[in-house]
């Protein structure tokens, strides 16, 4: 930069080099974090410099947790902005929109700012205020007793976005129960089944930035998965010259950016991606090394083909055979894609090498059934050529992440909870979550205390009248509790309403596979870590939040003291303080003890800047742990893990020795000893024994012996599944609705309260092909009905030629409603719900209006929209193997009839249990196909594990 003179306030000094003195394209110098300089904007034209304090805290408006910086202004000690935290390894100091939005989320003028009781019928809407310690004593009193009386069943803890590793699954172990329930079966599971199927490890992390061909299934940039930090790479790689194949029915932001957008029939992705595996396999243009070694075909061929010669040249032969169906033409018949579009696109894989990366998360694998068999047949693209925890390649997730010990961990559960975790679903890959009013329906279990955290069912799940009609049934749920920084429509029928922070209030550990390297995050209360900075101490985030909000790590410690006060049941122990025995652990020395004794390298840095790590952490708010973590697979094993070993007739090599200590560097878990109490600890590979995978055969699993014992040897390899909205399984007139999109500038359930994100989106239309449209005489913004299996919604229609034609598509995210004036103004519809025995109806009374408040802003409000809730319509549809809902609906699209209004929604449970049951009995369950009486294959993922014995059916 050119030299200036040193601008003086009061001079005529013509040239003004900037308050910060600092390029404004770079990030502020983390050494002037304690007095940042910027012009007050609203001075303008006059320059009032404005001296900020810049604290780092994490996202929460994603899973991504990017890096941001709070500018804590120091004279009126309120935040200005969030911008991104250049010290973040994952994001690098960018952020998509939602990163600088937490700051509508926290001065939000309809937030809930105090805890809150229900005092009339649930979803009467009448409240009153509560202390804490009321609230706190009453949940915990009712766990305490579900404890005593053996009815830990009864405690159930429902978590959307968890953003944290871990933490309160160990809160759940605390209490010994296997209450944990997630929302994954509505989200990823799809995907993460076909992942943990191949390679024991259930996401892929592809290092897009050094790859030569990026194949994406999905939106990625900033609208799909892993949002910025993974969009930033991906552009990274384009620059360096990647071409780009993006397989999306719909012209998303990501196919904008492609070399190949491939827009196929839903659910056909898979005969796309087997026709390319099929022409690298005919061509001998896969990896004949890595496969020889890495694949498990010796078990593919003994049980498959036990008379052929147990060698790779007869497994070459057979894998030609089996893939030989797999044509281009096929998948253009199957697909609707030209096959010389197929054709290009798998020649173009053939010259990735090792530098393929590839991603599919929701999408397809989310949407159909059978979805978890795309994301098998891609990664088996990436098994192909060897692209595998490659520079430019895909790495398993776990490689790529660092979850440090905590200061306590508390066994997991003596107990199997089937209420999540049922009989028909052994190989689901999370907890059947989607299902639960169905479940106490069925008179399978009830619940005493239901909490629901980041979470949102009403509206978020599919068949959320059902929701309705269960959590307004006290015999079913005893007590509910939403943990909640924001109203959301199921929060209405909660017994209690306890405020949580948003991102900048809160702590939480975070790790995630944004690139090949082991990174730490920090999530932070920003006041509190100033208070501290400056030398104050802050014991409670509520002293520093605004109102009583909490945060979520300091409610679950003291609700854990306060189940066991005396500490005889066992529980208190795990609430508490180490230095202070008799007292409560507090979050500082939680983080204290996890920074100090198990983060390598943390100590030594800070000490190299004259800081604890505690307060390198408050300070910069991440850590890289390691870069380059490359193929951990391939690491031999040392002869010290090796005690006592045994080998069989695969090469997997069992021991005693006790698992190495450090460290996640070896995932876990690996399938668990054998009858000798043996584990598996690696593969023999040549002369050597290799870590491999933590699958049951220790290598790349292209036959699973696991659907194969468990009643499903017809796709035990990578195979093309017709999904349940295959044009087979269609009716006349029915099409297909894909409803999962996401739009880049929202967020599920937090969207409503960020009045920067709502002004830029706050509609979701039908998405529809103008010959799809001619056909029926529709133009944009005509009303149309969309019908599905249990009910119809109301939606105008916008003709668009970025979909397939004949495919329709509407936006997840909008159609937010409160049903009573109390609540979110800026997103949410105020609406009246009908109800005579299982009909049920929903009306906009009233749409967006500004209004006056503490924020000049919501009387500048000029959008009335809030989008229709269409997932209320869609009946429930767990695939038998991956659990995964699958979102995709066959529907008819007609004109709407007079009586309709925008945002109707209309729905019949007596339908949507219909639905349910006939897909149960789709399942093939663990009672009549498990192998050996178990109740699922012990090595596949959970998050609570009971112990081995818990797995048994009972006889
Ligand atoms: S991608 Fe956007 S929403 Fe997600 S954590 Fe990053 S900044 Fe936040």
């Amino acid at each position: 930069m050119a030299k200036t003179k040193e601008f003086q306030q009061g001079t005529n000094e013509t040239f003004y080099p900037g308050p910060s003195r600092n390029h404004l394209a770079a990030f502020p110098p983390k050494e002037r974090w304690d007095d940042w300089t910027e012009l007050d904007s609203r001075a303008w034209p006059k320059r009032k410099e404005r001296h900020y304090s810049l604290v780092p805290t994490t996202c929460f408006n994603c899973e991504s947790a990017c890096g941001l910086l709070a500018y804590i202004d120091k004279v009126s000690g309120e935040v200005q902005k969030f911008e991104g935290n250049p010290e973040h390894p994952g994001s690098r100091g960018r952020n998509c929109a939602k990163g600088p939005a937490t700051l509508n989320q926290v001065y939000d003028p309809d937030r809930i700012l105090y805890p809150m009781k229900r005092t009339g019928e649930r979803g009467e809407g009448k409240w009153e205020r509560v202390d804490w310690d009321k609230a706190l004593d009453d949940i915990a009193a009712r766990i305490r007793k579900a404890i005593v009386e053996n009815r830990r069943q009864e405690i159930m803890y429902h978590v959307g976005r968890p953003g944290e590793d871990g933490f309160t699954e160990r809160i759940l172990a605390a209490w010994g129960i296997d209450g944990h329930n997630s929302h994954t079966n509505i989200c990823s599971s799809g995907s993460r089944e076909g992942y943990q199927l191949w390679m024991g490890i259930d996401r892929p992390s592809p290092d897009h930035a050094n790859a030569k061909v990026i194949l994406l299934i999905s939106a990625h940039l900033e609208s799909g998965h892993y949002f910025n930090p993974h969009a930033q790479r991906i552009i990274d790689g384009r620059t360096n010259g990647a071409k780009l194949i993006v397989f999306d029915t719909r012209l998303s932001h990501t196919a904008t950016h492609a070399d190949y957008w491939v827009a196929p029939y839903p659910g056909s992705e898979g005969a796309i991606l087997l026709a390319i595996a099929n022409y690298l396999i005919q061509n001998r243009l896969y990896n004949r090394d890595f496969v020889r070694k890495w694949w498990n075909w010796q078990e593919f061929l003994a049980s498959e083909s036990p008379d052929l010669e147990p060698t790779f040249g007869s497994f070459e032969q057979a894998l030609k055979t089996e893939y030989a169906q797999y044509t281009f033409d096929f998948a253009a018949k199957e697909s609707g894609v030209e096959a010389r579009t197929i054709e290009e696109v798998a020649k173009l894989v053939g010259t990735a090498g090792t530098r393929f990366s590839s991603h599919n998360w929701r999408s397809v694998a989310s949407g159909v059934s059978g979805g978890w068999t795309v994301a098998r047949a891609l990664f088996m693209l990436n098994a192909l050529l060897g692209a595998v925890a490659t520079e430019g390649g895909v790495y398993p997730n776990a490689w790529n992440k660092f979850v440090p010990r905590p200061i306590y961990t508390p066994p997991h559960p003596n107990m199997w909870n089937e209420t999540t975790w049922p009989r028909e679903y052994p190989l689901s890959m999370n907890e059947m979550s989607f299902l639960l009013p169905h479940f106490l329906k069925d008179g399978r279990a009830k619940l005493d205390v239901y909490f629901t955290r980041v979470y949102n069912p009403v509206w978020t799940n599919p068949d959320g009248f059902s929701w309705i009609e269960m959590l307004t049934k006290p015999d079913l749920v005893g007590c509910y509790v939403a943990l909640t920084p924001t109203w959301n429509e199921t929060a209405y029928y909660a017994d209690y309403i306890l405020p949580m922070g948003v991102g900048s209030e809160r702590h939480d550990l975070h790790s995630y596979e944004t690139h090949d390297s082991q990174w730490l995050g920090f999530r932070q209360p920003v006041m509190k870590a100033l208070k501290q900075r400056e030398g104050s101490t802050v014991s409670d985030t509520r002293d520093v939040n605004p109102g009583e909000v909490w945060e979520e790590n300091e409610f679950w410690l003291e609700l854990t003291w306060r189940i066991d006060p005396d500490g005889s049941l066992g529980i208190r122990q795990y609430a508490e303080s180490k230095s202070n025995p008799g007292t409560r652990l507090g979050v500082d020395e939680y983080y204290e003890w996890i920074f100090n004794n198990s983060v390598p390298g943390l100590p030594e840095k800070a000490a190299a800047e004259g800081l604890t790590p505690l307060q390198f952490m408050r300070r910069y708010g991440a850590f890289e742990v390691k870069e380059k973590i490359g193929a951990i697979y391939d690491q031999a094993v040392t002869t010290e893990e090796l005690d006592d070993a045994r080998e069989d007739y695969f090469g997997r090599v069992y021991t005693r020795a006790p698992k190495p200590a450090g460290p996640n560097i070896v995932p876990l878990p690996l399938p668990d000893g054998d009858d000798e109490g043996r584990r598996l600890v690696g593969i023999r590979v040549g002369d050597e024994i290799k870590r491999g995978f933590p699958t049951p055969s220790g290598k790349l699993e292209f036959y699973s012996t696991t659907l194969n014992d468990w009643g499903w040897p017809e796709l035990a390899i990578p195979t093309y599944f017709k999904s349940h909205v295959h044009p087979d399984n269609l009716e006349k007139d029915q099409t297909i609705l894909i409803s999962t999109f996401r739009l880049p500038v929202q967020i599920h359930t937090r969207s409503a309260n960020s009045k920067w994100l709502d002004e830029i989106a706050h509609t979701n239309p039908l998405w529809i092909h103008p010959s799809h449209a001619d056909k029926m005489n529709i133009y944009t913004g005509d009303l149309v009905r969309v019908e599905t299996e249990i009910g119809y919604y109301v939606v105008p229609a916008w003709v668009t030629e970025g979909i397939r034609p004949g495919i329709v598509a509407c936006s997840h995210h909008m159609g937010r409603w409160k049903l009573t004036d109390q609540g979110q103004r800026q997103l949410m519809a105020t609406v009246k719900l009908k109800h005579k025995d299982n009909k049920w109806a929903l009306r906009r009374e009233k749409g967006i209006e500004p209004y006056e408040s503490e924020d000049a802003d919501t009387l500048r409000i000029w959008w009335k929209d809030a989008g229709v809730h269409q997932n209320m319509t869609f009946p429930v549809h767990p695939d038998p193997i991956s659990g995964m809902h699958c979102w995709h609906q066959a529907v008819r699209v007609r004109p709407a009839l007079a009586e309709d209004r925008p945002g109707d929604v209309f729905v019949d449970t007596q339908k949507s249990r219909d639905v349910y049951k006939k897909w149960l009995a789709m399942t093939r369950p663990a009672d009549q196909f498990s192998p050996d009486r178990t109740r699922r294959p012990f090595w596949m993922l959970r998050p609570l594990k009971p112990g081995r014995e818990f797995y048994k059916l009972p006889d």
